[in-house]
């Protein structure tokens, strides 16, 4: 049996290397010799920073606040002291760890932890609702840590707040897999794409090899991959890239994956999460009007007098937890179906020309439920007809799909090329904010930015606050509070979780953050939360926009 003191350990080893081709390695040598499947499961998600897969419901929901709490039940340090810490290491692994140790030179006696006990705390905080739940959750997180030695704090802390800063993504477990049990990494990918569990995919490599991986199959209720689109630099080049094109629009909504099956419906955002609870009004629609046996792609929408309202709305329907029907009357959203994944079997291998008639058959049109109108040109004249009246209709631009292609999960291919109206913005990490003044003092009304660089890190490149309506810096103001990592008078620390877009005037060079960039008059355009932060614009972006600014400008 696995014990957590030997996986922390080896995270740590991990921590150390740089290479990804050295990470890959030491993790592929260090799951194949994990004999027990429950163990190898979690330690795969675990290295990857999840309890549970990305697309389950179950959630720790354990935030800073819990964690200072049961830091300060477990060894008695003060929460000022742990808060300290942290912003001197500006880490809370490593607090945890410090802490731990302070403490850990009184102690004599705790029970040895494993990977399994951790797992099964965790579960059982993670099924914690109601009243009450939250001292069971900090008794219960408190005892972990009483078991803990100080590394095993610094992982367990990092696991809990899903960052385990091992610089291990996907495409480093994929590789690991693959080499640990001697399969192609694109079957090993393949299989991820249909279950998104990287945990199932090493256990069944194990268990059955390649002929396993392979019969791994799109389940209902288990969300796919969605199919990305590429930018297509303008209508010219798509007409020439796709023979046999199917043009729609492109709506400005918020990406959904519905499934339909044994008497149930299941919503995923395009992150995945289970979305169900919050749209009740469309679980109705698709039990009445779309056939049993299906998963559908498409976009759903936040309507207001014919006219789609701001995108944030929809985001907002997904995120409400209570008095979901209240808000269901006062945001209405339809939804525009523009593929079929599964219809009694996958369908991904079919051509998007056959699986469109699937689609249509598979669903009876009304107000609420809608097909995205396609059209079947090669004109150019035709395709900016189609552009300007999506424009007209407050959408962003359109499609453009080839209709023979496949469904590939996960991937950003050249067979869905979207075509916007140009306005750069930038998709950015917000790492910290101030309190506003006056009769704004009791919301956070500014918010500052961050890009990433190629290791991950967060270079901070502006502050904004401008553009957000009261409305907004409420909602913000709440989302982001416990998200709070250190105070110091008006400001604060974020956990980076969420992703802005902001348009900007121009960028400048600048000494004053570490990115060596500034934005000039940022202002907020919405919450991406659809994006994680690993989905943010990157500081070659940056770069890459500056320079552009100087071509544009003939200087
Ligand atoms: P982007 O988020 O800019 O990468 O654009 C891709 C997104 O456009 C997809 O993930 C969908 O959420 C959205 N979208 C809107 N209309 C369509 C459509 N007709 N077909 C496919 N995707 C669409």
């Amino acid at each position: 049996m696995l014990t957590f003191q030997e996986f922390s350990k080896f995270c740590e080893s991990v921590e150390r290397i740089s290479s990804t081709l050295e990470k890959t390695a030491k993790i592929s040598g260090f799951i194949k010799e994990i004999d027990d499947e429950d163990d190898l499961y979690n330690t795969i998600l675990f290295l990857m920073g999840r309890v549970h897969p990305e697309w389950s419901e179950k959630d720790v929901g354990i935030g800073i606040g819990l964690i200072y709490e049961a830091l300060r039940v477990s060894t008695g340090v003060e929460k000022r002291i742990i808060e300290n810490l942290v912003r001197e290491k500006g880490d809370f692994g490593l607090s945890a760890e410090e802490v731990v140790r302070k403490k850990k030179q009184t102690s004599l006696f705790s029970e040895e932890l494993t990977v399994k006990k951790v797992r099964e705390v965790l579960d059982e905080i993670s099924s914690l609702t109601g009243e009450g739940s939250q001292k069971r959750k900090i008794i219960l997180l408190s005892e972990l840590y009483i078991s803990c030695t100080p590394i095993e704090a610094r992982y367990l802390t990092r696991l809990i707040l899903k960052e385990m800063r091992l610089g291990v993504g996907e495409g480093i477990v994929r590789d690991a897999i693959a080499r640990a049990f001697g399969i192609d990494a694109e079957i090993v990918e393949r299989a991820y794409m249909v279950t998104n569990d990287y945990g199932k995919v090493a256990v069944t490599a194990r268990k059955g090899g390649k002929d396993a991986l392979l019969s791994l199959k799109i389940t209902p209720h288990i969300p796919v991959k969605m199919m990305l689109a590429q930018v297509a630099e303008n209508v010219e080049e798509a007409v020439k890239e796709i023979k046999h094109l199917g043009v729609e629009w492109k709506f400005d909504g918020s990406r959904v994956q519905i499934h339909y099956a044994n008497g149930k419906v299941s919503i995923f955002s395009r992150r995945l999460e289970n979305v169900t609870n919050a749209l009740p009004d469309i679980v109705e629609e698709v039990k009445k009007n779309v056939k049993e046996g299906v998963i559908l792609d498409g976009e759903v929408i936040a309507v207001k007098d014919g006219k789609p309202m701001p995108f944030q709305h929809v985001l907002r329907r997904f995120r409400r937890k209570h008095e979901v029907s209240k808000m269901a009357e006062k945001i209405p959203l339809i939804v525009y179906f523009y593929d079929i994944i599964y219809d009694e079997g996958s369908v991904i291998d079919l051509p998007l020309e056959e699986r469109r008639k699937r689609l249509i058959s598979a669903v009876s049109k009304n107000e609420v439920l809608k097909i995205a109108e396609q059209v079947v040109t090669r004109d150019p004249d035709e395709i900016a007809r189609i552009f300007n009246s999506a424009i007209e209709a407050g959408h962003e631009g359109v499609m453009l799909k080839n209709l023979d292609s496949k469904y590939i999960p996960g991937k950003r291919g050249k067979n869905w090329l979207k075509l916007k109206a140009t306005m750069e913005t930038l998709d950015l990490v917000v790492v910290g904010g101030e309190w506003g003044e006056g009769k704004r003092s009791n919301l956070i009304s500014s918010y500052e930015l961050a890009c990433l660089d190629e290791e991950g890190n967060l270079l901070k490149v502006g502050k904004v606050a401008t553009g957000f309506t009261d409305e907004d810096l409420e909602e913000l103001t709440e989302l982001f509070k416990s998200e709070i990592e250190v105070e110091e008078g008006k400001k604060v620390v974020f956990h980076p979780k969420y992703v802005f877009e902001v348009a900007y005037q121009e960028i400048q060079r600048s000494p004053k953050y570490e990115s060596g960039y500034a934005l000039r008059f940022p202002r907020f355009v919405r919450l991406r939360d659809d994006k994680s932060v690993e989905e943010a614009d990157t500081i070659e972006r940056v770069a890459r926009l500056y320079e552009m600014q100087f071509r544009s400008k003939g200087t």
